[in-house]
């Protein structure tokens, strides 16, 4: 039984390696498939291209008798590894005639992102750092582009300290907050004004499919070209005014950010073992464990800046508060029906998304699965 066991694992060893030397064919013509992009400017993620392709190697897979999940899940991670190192081969310049570009603050994490990425694009690049004002003004004398990229809540002072830019030069802030940067720069400079909010850490290795959000400012025909370049990077882009931004940020960042700090702060005071925890958890309470425990891997400065960054946010996180006090109330009262009541009316207005988030969940807490060692 040992020896027609080990036949048959070395006869798996084998296929895994026809396997390693395919991917490495592929990662070759994808390299080949990167030159080109970068040649043409050509964005490194299509989505049209990613989506016929997978629908065609699920129906292969289906017919020979291969799970079509299967397929697309290996085939995701190994584009995922693709766009990764479609970066190395730099872009193309959509903007050859642009100036230098000054990033303010440009040792932070978010400055060194578009440093890297305008360097690989072509561009000249200046930083200019905290203790650097004294070159403020020859930095910027004759920039193309500044890109402010602070704290949060130092943003707006910065702006305003900025020397007299050229009039032509493109003002943009990276800015998790967009309405009193993008006020304080159409305040401080005539000029092309751009509000962008990178939705993503400084930690995602490739751009491909992260959103950019962009709020107009000024002269947009000015910055067209920027956006043009961050797609070839592999972003979407999505426009919306700061009013909205900050709007949907209340929810997507301030209350979910201060709902997992809580939710930290609680099983900190209540001293639980973490250990024991992950060792009895399922994948779902293990993904959601991460989710709150990276948030303290990061900058607590940046989270109290995003969190208390308006009013409106504070006033909606008080509306959580005492929504969890009546659902709490409920609890309390022992009253079931009630629950049972408003937990069907959230069914209700979740509606088609319920299904689908429960399909993207799955796909997602099988992967977490795997993962665990
Ligand atoms: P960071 O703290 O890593 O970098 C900030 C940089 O600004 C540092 O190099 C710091 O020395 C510099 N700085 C501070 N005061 C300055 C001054 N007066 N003049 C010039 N430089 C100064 O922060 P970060 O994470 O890179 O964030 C920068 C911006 O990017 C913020 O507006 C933030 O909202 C935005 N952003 C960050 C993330 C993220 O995940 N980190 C995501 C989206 C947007």
């Amino acid at each position: 039984m040992v020896a027609e066991l080990n036949a048959l694992r070395d006869k798996i060893d084998e296929t895994d390696k026809a396997l390693l030397a395919l991917l490495a064919q592929r990662m070759q013509l994808v390299a080949e498939v990167g030159e080109v992009k970068s040649q043409h400017g050509l964005p490194i993620y299509v989505p049209e291209r990613e989506a016929s392709m997978l629908a065609s190697r699920r129906a292969e897979a289906e017919a020979a008798g291969i799970p079509a999940d299967l397929i697309e899940d290996v085939l995701r991670r190994v584009m995922r590894e693709s766009y990764a190192s479609e970066n190395d081969k730099g872009f193309k310049t959509l903007n050859p005639a642009m100036r230098p570009i000054v990033i303010v603050g440009g040792k932070g994490k978010m400055g060194r992102l578009f440093e890297r990425m305008l360097t690989l694009s072509g561009y000249q690049v200046r930083l200019l750092d905290k203790d650097e004002w004294e070159q403020a003004a020859s930095l910027v004398s004759d920039a193309g582009m500044v890109i402010v990229s602070v704290p949060i809540h130092l943003t707006e002072q910065v702006i305003q300290q900025l020397p007299p830019l050229p009039d032509d030069c493109i003002l943009v802030d990276l800015c998790s907050v967009k309405k009193a940067p993008l006020q304080a720069m159409m305040a401080a400079h005539n000029g092309p004004v751009l509000g962008l909010h990178p939705m993503f850490g400084p930690d995602s290795g490739s751009l491909a499919k992260q959103v950019v959000v962009w709020c107009d400012g000024r002269s947009p025909e000015a910055y067209q070209w920027f956006l043009q370049q961050i797609e070839v990077w592999g972003a979407r882009l999505h426009s919306a005014t700061a009013d909205e931004h900050d709007q949907n940020m209340a929810f997507i960042q301030a209350l979910r950010h201060f709902a997992t700090f809580a939710y930290g702060l609680h099983l900190s005071e209540e001293n639980v073992d973490l250990k024991q925890l992950l060792a009895l958890s399922s994948p779902i309470y293990r993904l959601e464990l991460a989710m709150v425990g990276r948030l303290f891997a990061q900058d607590a400065q940046l989270y109290a800046d995003i969190i208390m960054s308006s009013p409106n946010n504070i006033a909606l996180i008080k509306r959580y508060y005492t929504r969890f006090g009546e659902a709490l109330a409920q609890l309390e009262r022992g009253d079931k029906a009630a629950f049972i009541k408003s937990f069907a009316g959230v069914q209700t207005w979740f509606g088609d998304y319920a299904k689908t988030f429960m399909t993207e969940s799955r796909s997602l807490l099988r992967a977490a699965n795997d993962n665990r060692k």
